[in-house]
């Protein structure tokens, strides 16, 4: 038996050396994802071939490895990092983000139970509670979770429980009727998702009409909720989104608030990107009503700029947490009184130290650098729509947050032409960009959420449009 140790002891001076190499491939990578096109078209047979080379069966260097992964990377993927990746809130991660990943991978904390890892457990407490006091929902339980789809979804489940008492124990087959939930036609379609995952049945999600601000309709909401207690169905949950994918709009929270008191619902705010702004003194008011949310959705990875795999959930009913989620066996370590043992009353179990990205990130730059970031964000937004007004587009929606929606201001067009000028965009390499469609009518979609995204980053852009416009109009 050879027992010699296959890996290297990561605080062995090799290690070091590898890791010194890996931080300058990978600064090597960043600067040329920087000066390189934000998307490139991937080659998909030359990936497979190297894939297909690869047995497993020998080893290969470090640094060999390492390269080929990175230069795979960068070579066919859209750079959300780019400071032209005017896209889907993800941001550039933040240095403290990064390295709190690196402490957590590391030392490999078991977040499941408190009495595992104490410190964990009430540091991402401590950065959960200063997030929720922001929110103006002190008391509320929170954890960190994979996501916004994640934290939606316990949303849903303290819904079911606090609505219906014998959902935990005897399921969805043991209510008088179907249950039904109302989001609005803008809002993210994860719910679809969840009421599928869930046993709700997608039907069970009742997509309400936007009016003209793209917000819910709250009168419309309120009659199809008495249409469907009429039908014998059970309402239970209605969910606000306070900054939609696709517009950045806010559903109007407190009158929401007043109709799910008055029909006894629970209340879900999903504000997976736009929650970031309650840090910021001078725009958390557009958060206004949020105080009166069972739930909220907030992402970190989102415009808290951290890495991917970070949403956080908010809830006043820690009873409905427990129901929802808690199991007791015998090979977990007795609870601790008092203690928030996370397998308990989250849906995981084993669970990585996720929340030590924003408490980092939080005790070393201060609320000031996201509060500064976010007003920064905000600002160039409005930059953005001015330069687009100036150079002939319309923007199409309203928010003060910095999604901009726009489409040709002189001329009516369908939604093959945005989708060709989005493509010429992104062909240039100068930027990237979507398409949405607005309640069946088609615009162009560009966001601000990258903090180190310039002025002149967005002359490119309008750069880059007015030459994808001209193409566009050729075709
Ligand atoms: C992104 C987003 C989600 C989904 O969050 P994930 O972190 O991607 O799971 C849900 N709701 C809204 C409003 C979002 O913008």
């Amino acid at each position: 038996m050879e027992l010699s140790l296959p890996w290297p002891d990561p605080t062995s001076s090799a290690a070091k050396n590898a890791i010194e190499e890996v931080l300058r491939l990978l600064d090597a990578a960043t600067a040329s994802i920087r000066s390189g096109p934000v998307a490139a078209p991937v080659d998909a047979a030359g990936l497979k071939e190297w894939l297909n080379a690869l047995s497993f069966e020998e080893p290969s260097p470090p640094e060999q490895a390492i390269t080929q992964v990175l230069e795979q990377f960068v070579r066919g993927s859209v750079h959300t990092i780019h400071t032209r990746y005017f896209g889907l809130f993800n941001p550039a991660p933040l240095l403290w983000g990064e390295v709190a990943d690196m402490i957590s991978a590391r030392l490999n904390a078991q977040l499941a139970i408190w009495s595992h890892a104490p410190a964990a457990v009430e540091m991402e407490q401590h950065a959960l509670r200063f997030m929720a006091e922001r929110l103006e929902v002190p008391h509320a339980s929170a954890f960190f979770t994979s996501g916004g789809e994640e934290a939606n979804r316990c949303g849903v489940q303290a819904a079911l429980v606090r609505s219906f008492p014998d959902y935990p124990d005897s399921g969805l087959r043991s209510l008088p009727g179907q249950p039904v939930l109302y989001v609005s036609a803008q809002s993210h379609l994860a719910w679809i998702k969840i009421a599928s995952g869930l046993g709700l049945g997608r039907s069970a999600v009742r997509l309400v009409p936007c009016n003209e601000d793209l917000q819910i309709d709250v009168a419309v909401l309120a009659r199809l909720i008495a249409e469907d207690r009429l039908k014998g169905l059970l309402p239970f949950f209605v969910a606000a989104t306070a900054g939609t994918t696709s517009a950045g709009v806010i559903d109007p929270l407190s009158e929401l608030a007043d109709v799910a008191s008055q029909e006894r619902l629970h209340l879900h705010v999903d504000a997976a990107w736009a929650g970031a702004v309650a840090l910021s003194d001078q725009w958390r008011t557009v958060l206004c009503g949020i105080d009166r949310a069972d739930s909220i959705t907030v992402d970190a990875h989102k415009w808290l700029s951290q890495p991917m795999g970070a949403g956080m959930f908010f809830c006043r009913h820690t009873r409905a947490l427990e129901r929802a989620f808690g199991v007791s066996t015998s090979y977990m370590p007795p609870s601790q009184p008092g203690a928030m043992d996370y397998y308990r009353m989250t849906p995981t179990w084993s669970r990585r130290w996720i929340g030590l990205r924003l408490f980092l990130s939080l005790a070393i730059g201060g609320r000031r650098a996201f509060e500064a970031q976010i007003n920064r964000d905000i600002f160039l937004g409005e930059q953005l729509r001015q330069l687009l007004v100036q150079n002939g587009w319309k923007i199409v929606n309203r928010t003060p947050l910095p999604v901009i929606c726009f489409t040709d201001g002189l001329v009516e067009r369908d939604s093959s032409w945005h989708s060709r000028v989005a493509a010429h965009v992104i062909a240039s390499g100068d930027a990237w960009i979507s398409t949405v469609q607005l309640e069946g009518m088609p615009a162009l979609r560009a966001c601000i959420t990258n903090w180190q995204t310039s002025p002149e980053d967005l002359e490119t852009l309008i750069g880059a449009l007015k030459r994808a416009r001209v193409c566009s109009d050729a075709t």
